[in-house]
């Protein structure tokens, strides 16, 4: 079934005078990796914040895994969703083993199985649990600030994962590596992911299906990478 459902999907800014989002449906299967595809300004952001219920929609429905987010317990919701930003979003008076355990603990989850976890997802995002643990987020580089933001948004194992533009901050090559294990780890892990870019090339290459957007989230086109580079 629909991992993710946006139902007439719609988000007017107070103050704006058009809606940021308007009126968006769309479904996305589970363990599928759907990329958003759109000029900046575009509406991305508020859609994925809004599946995180970080911000509230004027309109519309969201459901995941069948249970409409608005209704759900702060705990349940980040249990299902994982969140990554770009810049990484970490806390930079927190470690990394404390910023990769921050949802865990709040879901929690006993010291020793933290402490194992944390071992366990720097080892799968390619960083030496002995180097970095301990490490503060300033001195780590773009790529590796990025890789502790994709452990922490796993550190719970949800089954969806939300990623904006996680790779938007990184030099070219960094990104192509971080792309590069980011498919990697979807055939390992097969989330749900719901991945947000301007960069149409990365859309093609990390997308099982893309929604090219336009203005106000509009979908101009919502299918396989094969379809669109054909169309
Ligand atoms: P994208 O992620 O595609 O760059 P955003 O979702 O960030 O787009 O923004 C969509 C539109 O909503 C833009 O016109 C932006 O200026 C506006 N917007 C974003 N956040 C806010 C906010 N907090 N208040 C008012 N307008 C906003
Ligand atoms: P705030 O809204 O004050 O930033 P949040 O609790 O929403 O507080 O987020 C705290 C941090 O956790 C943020 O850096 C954010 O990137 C991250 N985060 C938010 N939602 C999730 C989620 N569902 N799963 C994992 N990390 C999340």
């Amino acid at each position: 079934g629909a991992a993710i459902e946006l139902e007439n999907l719609t988000k007017r800014y107070p103050g704006s005078p058009q809606p940021a989002v308007d009126n968006v449906s769309l479904e996305i299967t589970a363990g599928e990796t759907v990329v958003f595809v759109g000029p900046s300004g575009c509406g991305k952001s508020t859609t994925l914040k809004m599946i995180n219920r970080l911000i509230e929609p004027t309109g519309g429905r969201i459901r995941v895994g069948g249970e409409d987010v608005t209704d759900m317990d702060p705990v349940k919701l980040r249990r299902r969703i994982g969140y990554a930003i770009q810049s990484a979003g970490l806390f930079p008076h927190m470690t990394v083993a404390q910023n990769i355990a921050l949802v865990p603990r709040m879901l929690g989850w006993p010291k020793s199985r933290i402490r194992s976890r944390v071992e366990e997802l720097l080892d799968l995002v390619g960083l030496d649990p002995g180097e970095f643990r301990g490490r503060y987020p300033r001195r780590l580089s773009g790529g590796q600030q990025q890789r502790v933001g994709v452990a922490r948004a796993l550190a719970a194992d949800p089954p969806v994962l939300l990623m904006d533009e996680p790779f938007g901050a990184v030099d070219p090559i960094t990104r192509e590596h971080l792309q590069d294990e980011l498919i990697r780890l979807q055939q390992e892990l097969r989330k749900t992911i719901v991945f947000v870019t301007h960069d149409f090339d990365e859309a093609i290459k990390l997308g099982d299906r893309i929604a090219v957007l336009r203005e106000r989230s509009h979908i101009a086109q919502f299918d396989t990478p094969e379809a669109i580079l054909t169309n």
